[in-house]
């Protein structure tokens, strides 16, 4: 069966079980159980949720490995670090990655006496800081600088040192790339993106084929209620089965949107890995189906960027990446990350390509004005 059936059924009851496609939400805070505990599959909401299973088991087909969902990215991400690491380990961070899981490592792990080192993503700059580490933590491609690492060549060098490898898939989706078959011992996803796709709902997951670190993220999501509400796992769910057709005509568009950014004076870079100029293009070519639906690009100042949001009528400015409804942003008025006050991050959505275009070209104009 080829992957995008498989994905438009996962989690869904057979063709030949009669009733419902799939079940509505449950929302059962509590469950009757009568006697002990033991007797029972389902006891207490934050223990275990019906409507959370079907949604694992649906990313489990996507992923290839056992699925624990959480409340959001950022919740996913700390229940790998906190159940990978302990006071004493050091984690090897992309000094590029999401600026929020910087700040965490800052705020939480080093207080705690883990040490933490960081490296660029490009270049594979990680590999040189390898010795002695617990944790390997890759992000490709990184958001919002768009720079990609090869997997499988740092998962190699990895695991020879006997490190566990993470992979924040968020960007690309499990639909293009596939860290789990490169060795990764963890994927971790923010399904606020494009996994999920519409802006509707924070969540998170992680994915492992190790079973006793899929055992031990439940127990971290159990003890610290970082638990998903069964309505945003139900929509997100639903919308997994579109997951094919928006990301490839999302990916599409980005590469029509990226190609066309090049032949612009105002702008000053293009950062796209599906660009054949782009460092990291040989890379993403091997590891990734398509090249996601995000394109950075550069205008030459602050207020260059400024003007240019604000005169795009169809695109939205907003933060976040990955929804059906194209959208923009002038990152640096976050802070955190190394770009330059003209840095723009478009999320490129399921829009005609050519309206995208036009309401690009249309506010580039303005700054000749
Ligand atoms: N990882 C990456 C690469 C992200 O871009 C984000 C959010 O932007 C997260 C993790 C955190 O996800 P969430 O906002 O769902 O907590």
């Amino acid at each position: 069966m080829h992957r995008d059936t498989a994905i438009v059924h996962a989690g869904y009851r057979g063709a030949h079980d009669p009733g419902v496609f799939r079940a509505g939400p449950q929302f059962s805070s509590t469950f009757t159980t009568p006697g002990e505990p033991t007797d029972h599959t389902l006891t207490y909401g934050r223990f275990h949720n019906p409507t959370w299973t079907a949604w694992e088991e649906a990313l489990a087909e996507l992923e290839d490995g056992e699925c624990v969902a959480f409340a959001s990215g950022m919740a996913a991400v700390e229940a790998v670090l906190g159940t990978a690491l302990k006071p004493g380990d050091t984690v090897v961070l992309p000094s590029d990655c999401y600026y929020t899981i910087r700040l965490l490592a800052s705020n939480w792990l080093s207080p705690m006496g883990v040490i933490v080192r960081q490296a660029p993503t490009r270049d594979q700059a990680q590999a040189a800081l390898l010795d002695g580490a617990r944790v390997l933590w890759l992000e490709t491609p990184t958001n919002p600088q768009l720079d990609v690492c090869d997997i499988r060549q740092l998962v190699e060098l990895a695991s020879r040192r006997d490190i566990v490898t993470v992979v924040d898939n968020t960007t690309a989706t499990a639909y293009l790339q596939r860290p789990l078959q490169l060795g990764a011992t963890y994927v971790v996803s923010s399904d606020t993106k494009a996994l999920t796709g519409h802006s509707d709902v924070i969540l998170g997951h992680v994915a492992t084929r190790d079973a006793q670190r899929a055992a031990a993220l439940r127990t971290w999501r159990t003890q610290h209620g970082a638990i998903p509400g069964p309505m945003e796992v139900w929509l997100a769910h639903r919308s997994l089965a579109t997951l094919p057709l928006r990301l490839t005509r999302q990916c599409e568009n980005a590469l029509a949107l990226a190609t066309f950014l090049t032949t612009q004076p105002r702008v000053v870079a293009v950062h796209y890995p599906g660009l054949p100029t782009h460092p990291g293009h040989a890379i993403a070519e091997r590891q990734m189906d398509a090249f996601g639906s995000v394109v950075s690009f550069e205008l030459p100042t602050r207020r260059d960027a400024e003007r240019f949001l604000q005169a795009l009528t169809l695109v939205r400015e907003a933060t976040s990446f990955g929804g059906v409804h194209s959208m923009a942003e002038r990152r640096a008025r976050w802070g955190g990350d190394a770009v330059g006050e003209g840095f723009i991050r478009f999320s490129v959505g399921c829009e005609a390509a050519e309206d995208i275009i036009d309401d690009v070209a249309r506010a580039l104009h303005t700054l000749d004005e």
